[in-house]
């Protein structure tokens, strides 16, 4: 998933994910044309669970993650850190999980010496 986007890109994004859950839900109803309604809703409740994860996602991990231009300093030597990777974990939700992501940060003088930098 892009990171840092504005948040007119995450909208179109959202509604991206939001256009594709509805036509995966009509291809379903095309290929299940006997369906009940309690099927249709348990088909539907099920993409809306995975689409809300996606969008909790681009929600949080879209705007800053820690990422800095500047990089922070180790506070044992000093020295700039390096930009290692983002890392990921997941989160356990009301209706399902949802990847969130960091900066994570290394100094490449200390052993051990990691940062996972706070929102400015
Ligand atoms: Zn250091």
């Amino acid at each position: 998933m892009p990171r840092l986007q504005s948040r007119h890109q995450r909208e179109a994004t959202f509604l991206e994910l939001a256009q594709r859950m509805y036509s995966e839900l009509e291809t379903w109803y095309d290929d299940h044309p006997q369906a009940s309604f309690g099927e249709i809703e348990t088909e539907a409740r099920q993409r809306r669970r995975d689409m809300k994860g996606e969008m909790l996602a681009l929600l949080i991990n879209g705007r800053d993650v820690g990422y800095q231009l500047q990089p922070p300093v180790c506070a044992q030597c000093g020295q700039a850190m390096e930009f290692e990777k983002y890392r990921g974990w997941q989160v356990k939700g009301l209706e399902g999980d949802t990847e969130l992501q960091r900066a994570y940060y290394v100094c490449p003088q200390c052993e051990g010496q990691t940062l996972f930098p706070p929102r400015p």
